[in-house]
């Protein structure tokens, strides 16, 4: 029998009223009560159905006992440095991420502020497919206060930089937050930065007027126009809860995740020489470049900022950052946080006094490549297995799917979907076109394969 499952990459998330609805939440918020324990965080990012679901979430962690402390709408890193702040025993935050307008869903969130492990999630999943938790007597059911958070999350973002010397850099910052929940702290964050500030998409609507939620090459243009006519250093463009941010430096182009993980890892381990940096296996090798480097090592992951999370705080590591604009920094709180990669940004351009486009141009540069192929989900395993015992390349990694290793940094990652019938592929190299022949000549591999073993 299949095993049920509500948890997928970050969170439950699903389409409102069809795959998620308010019966699923609270059930799912007693079910996550009664596991994390009595005083629990609630909140809520800028989504038009959000509300429906706080009160379900309240309702759900009441009816087990549960203190529900709401720190209301919020990004979902802001709730995660909150539960830590307060010293409470997890959070519930009601979110669907970059997802479309019509989508909603939660992250559960342990006392430390991260986001349970894969183990937790199950066991939380256990207690759900039982027919939920055992509800508390009338006179125990918890009770509501709300807290506001925000203002020590902003002090506590801005502390972990060089403010006077960001502040005498005198930087002009053009915020994208995409109408997402980032509006409520990114602008001002920068601005007590005493950098002059331009703001784009910044009313919180979950209708997302104005760009998808998803910040991307070709969704920025909004921001790129920004910060060419204000004559920005720099833009940040962010996701619709606040964890993930892009960069568009002073000209105008849009730097990809892994480019601004890297530049932050370098000047990290520039300062703490020798440090670890934790990565999933399809990040660039840019990251590996810069880190190793400076006498540092990157520790690979499977692919998920929730394992990256989990890893760094069972074995201390201080940073780390996923290609799609993720940053942790463990000073902070070892999850993704848009508004701290901005403050470790502003900081580096401070530090340096260069362009953003020349500390960018400084990193080494690759190329990417990406593919997919359809691939039955019972085949999987039996793919994936051949396409390892066949691998010519020198190195292999079998951390998540197969990742074959060659020389001068190429590298190709062949690893099946866990949600769909799909095996990606993603390659890299010093040239486009190198990129794309590994891709290519990978795809029609599995192809084969696949072909091979289904007959
Ligand atoms: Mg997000």
């Amino acid at each position: 029998m299949k095993q049920r499952k509500l948890f997928g990459t970050n969170g439950v998330r699903g389409i409102v009223n069809s795959e998620f609805t308010v019966d699923m939440v609270t059930k799912l918020a007693s079910s996550s009560g009664s596991y994390l324990g009595k005083e629990i965080a609630v909140g809520r990012d800028g989504r038009t159905t959000s509300i429906m679901f706080r009160d379900a979430v309240i309702a759900g962690l009441l009816s087990v006992g549960c203190n529900v402390h709401d720190l209301g709408s919020l990004p979902t890193p802001a709730l995660q440095y909150g539960v830590k702040y307060f010293g409470l025993d997890g959070g519930l935050m009601i979110t669907a991420s970059h997802n479309p307008p019509e989508f909603n869903g939660i992250k559960v969130m342990a006392s430390d502020g991260v986001e349970v492990s894969r183990e937790q999630e199950t066991e939380i999943e256990d207690i759900y497919f039982k027919g939920g938790p055992d509800l508390v007597s009338w006179d125990t059911i918890g009770s509501v206060f709300e807290k506001d958070s925000l203002h020590i999350y902003r002090d506590t973002v801005i502390s972990h930089v060089d403010s006077e010397a960001i502040r005498e850099a005198c930087l002009k910052v053009a915020v994208d937050p995409g109408n997402g929940v980032a509006a409520y702290v990114a602008p001002d964050i920068a601005s007590s930065l005493g950098c002059s500030v331009y703001t784009v998409n910044v009313d919180v609507d979950g209708t997302f007027p104005g760009r998808s939620s998803e910040p991307r090459p070709d969704n920025l243009s909004m921001l790129i126009e920004l910060v060419k006519a204000s004559g920005a250093d720099i833009g940040i463009g962010f996701d619709g809860d606040g964890d993930r941010a892009i960069f568009v430096d002073e000209k105008g182009e849009v730097h990809w995740g892994d480019r601004s993980f890297a530049l932050v890892a370098k000047e990290y381990l520039t300062n703490n020489p020798g440090s670890i940096v934790a990565t999933p296996v399809s990040s660039s090798q840019v990251i590996s470049d810069v880190v190793t480097d400076l006498g540092g090592k990157v520790v690979w992951t499977k692919v998920g900022s929730v394992v990256v999370s989990r890893k760094m705080v069972d074995e201390d590591i201080k940073l780390g950052g996923e290609e799609n604009g993720g940053i942790m920094y463990g000073p902070h709180i070892e999850t993704r946080d848009g508004s701290i990669a901005l403050v470790l940004i502003l900081e580096i351009m401070a530090k340096k006094g260069k362009p953003l486009s020349q500390l960018f141009g400084e990193l080494p540069q690759y190329f990417q490549s990406k593919e997919r192929v359809t691939c039955p989900n019972e085949l999987k395993r039996d793919v994936l297995s051949k396409f390892i015992e066949k691998s010519d390349a020198p190195e292999v990694e079998t951390i998540d799917g197969v990742k074959m290793k060659y020389p001068e940094g190429s590298w190709v990652l062949v690893r099946p979907s866990g949600t769909e019938p799909i095996f990606r592929i993603y390659s890299e190299a010093a040239s486009q076109m190198d990129a794309n022949v590994l891709a290519n000549e990978n795809k029609n591999k599995l192809v084969a394969f696949i072909k091979e073993l289904s007959e």
